[in-house]
């Protein structure tokens, strides 16, 4: 029988196996492989980069403070606590501008200060390209909630050799839809703890705003499906919303069905190739009809899109 295996690795991370067929080992030797896969993981994020700069104690304490209002929203979520990853602190790598070009050669061109690496299972930031440090904080909170995503990787034929099948949403597809409900996990983390955020990362009422227009250009169309199914299924849109954002934590995707309950066969399949070509995008918005503003979102979205895509 050609049945792939899955082994849990650390709090959100798994490994699939290849299918048996493909699979000479044995169950001790596959065991054995991997736990050194694992080592291997852990110490692949958390390795220093060449030229990374010492986090500051302000970095650490504002890095701790953000971990720990994610790791509270994902609780709250009823993810347990076991799926939830320990350590994210020391996968986050600060750089400076030079060092982050090197590393992204893209980001010359693109404005972007921040990307996240599903494979290796780290963050790299440049401060510098960012105007204060909320923007700082806000970008690095989105990288980490991309870590704290399910994440599933494929072993290939050797202890390194390893793709990426699943993180949060996105396998082939779910692109779009990945960064809106990231992004809106973002912006609820920081609209429950805006107090708290205050003191933690300096988020003044101004800086507030503008994170809240900084929001991806799939985030109202998500917004939307979330209103009308609530509406559809005389639910709350509080539950409705947390069914998907906790989607992206526990790997659950029923509740995606209620988009095509909602607006018919072929619905999910259009959500699904969100984030993949601008032109298709466009259409997709005219089929949920999206406001026109939307679509002009979208050519920066591309440029930074396919900044993470280096990464
Ligand atoms: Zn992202």
């Amino acid at each position: 029988m050609s049945e792939s295996r899955f082994y849990k690795i650390d709090g959100n991370t798994y490994i699939k196996t290849t299918d048996k067929e493909n699979n000479p080992l044995d169950l001790d030797s596959e065991e054995k492989i991997i736990t050194q896969v694992g080592n291997y993981l852990d110490s692949v994020s958390t390795v220093k980069i060449k030229n990374e700069r010492d986090k500051t104690a302000e970095n650490i304490e504002a890095i701790n403070g953000l971990d720990g209002l994610l790791k509270k929203e994902i609780l709250n979520l009823g993810v347990s606590a076991e799926n939830i990853r320990p350590n994210i602190v020391e996968t986050i790598h600060f750089l400076s501008e030079e060092d982050f070009c090197n590393f992204i050669p893209r980001a010359q061109e693109i404005k972007v200060g921040a990307a996240s690496s599903a494979a290796r299972g780290n963050i790299l930031i440049c401060p510098e390209r960012f105007s204060s440090e909320a923007q700082i904080y806000k970008a690095l909170l989105h990288e980490m909630v991309h870590a704290q995503s399910l994440r599933i990787l494929k072993m290939g034929d050797g202890m390194q050799n390893y793709s990426v099948e699943k993180l949060g949403y996105k396998n082939n597809s779910f692109q779009g839809l990945n960064e809106a409900i990231t992004d809106l996990t973002v912006f609820e983390i920081i609209k429950n703890n805006r107090d708290v955020l205050k003191n933690m990362i300096g988020l003044s009422d101004d800086e507030f705003k503008k994170i809240e227009k900084n929001l991806y250009p799939y985030c109202p169309l998500v917004e939307k499906l979330v209103d009308e199914i609530a509406e559809q299924k005389q639910e709350s849109r509080e539950d409705v919303w947390r069914s998907f954002e906790r989607g992206l934590f526990s790997g659950e995707i029923m509740h995606l069905r209620d988009i095509e309950n909602l607006k018919g066969e072929g619905a999910l399949r259009l959500i699904a190739s969100l984030g993949y070509s601008q032109e298709n995008d466009k259409k997709v918005f005219d089929y949920f009809s999206v406001e026109e503003a939307n679509k002009k979102e979208l050519s920066k979205y591309y440029k930074q899109e396919n900044l993470e895509k280096a990464a």
